[in-house]
C-alpha cells in the first residue's frame, strides 16, 4: 500500500516536472519566434527604407539632369544659396511643396522670384513686399465694402 502510494507520487513528479519542462520550452520557443518576427519585419523596415532613400537619390540625381552646366556662384547673391543661376535650381530639393525654378528679377535690384509658386528671394522681394503691402490692404478695405 506504502509503495503505491510512493509510486504514484513519484509519477507526479515526473509527470509535473515533464509538464514544467514542455512549457519552458514551448516558452523558449515563443520567444525565439517573436524575437525571428521582430527582427525580421525590422530588416523589412531597413529594406524599405533604404530603397525610398534610393528612390529620392535617384531623383534628386534625375532632377538636376537637365542638361544645365550648373553654376553656383552666385555673385550678385540675387538667388537663395546653392541655386543654379543657370536654370534657377538648387542643389537639394527644398523641404517645401514646390521645388522652386529660380528667376532673375529684371531691374537693377539683384533678386530672383520661383517661376512655379511666385515666391520672392533677395533684396527685391523686400521691394516688392513694400509695394504690396498697401495693394493689400486697397483689397480688404473693398472687401470691406457692401
Ligand atoms: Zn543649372
Ligand atoms: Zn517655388
Amino acid at each position: 500500500m506504502r509503495a503505491k502510494l510512493f509510486q504514484a507520487i513519484i509519477g507526479v513528479v515526473i509527470v509535473g516536472a515533464f509538464i514544467y519542462f514542455l512549457w519552458v520550452f514551448a516558452k523558449s520557443i515563443y520567444h525565439l519566434f517573436v524575437d525571428w518576427r521582430t527582427s525580421k519585419s525590422l530588416d523589412e523596415m531597413a529594406l524599405a527604407f533604404d530603397e525610398k532613400r534610393r528612390e529620392k537619390l535617384e531623383q534628386a540625381e534625375q532632377r538636376l539632369n537637365n542638361d544645365c552646366d550648373h553654376d553656383y556662384d552666385d555673385l550678385l547673391h540675387a538667388f537663395p544659396p546653392d541655386v543654379c543661376v543657370k536654370c534657377g535650381l538648387a542643389k537639394k530639393r527644398p523641404a517645401a511643396d514646390c521645388d522652386h525654378v529660380w528667376r532673375r528679377v529684371p531691374g537693377a535690384i539683384p533678386g530672383s522670384r520661383c517661376e512655379s509658386c511666385g515666391e520672392m528671394h533677395g533684396a527685391a522681394a523686400k521691394m516688392e513686399g513694400a509695394e504690396v503691402q498697401p495693394e493689400n490692404e486697397a483689397k480688404s478695405g473693398m472687401d470691406a465694402e457692401p
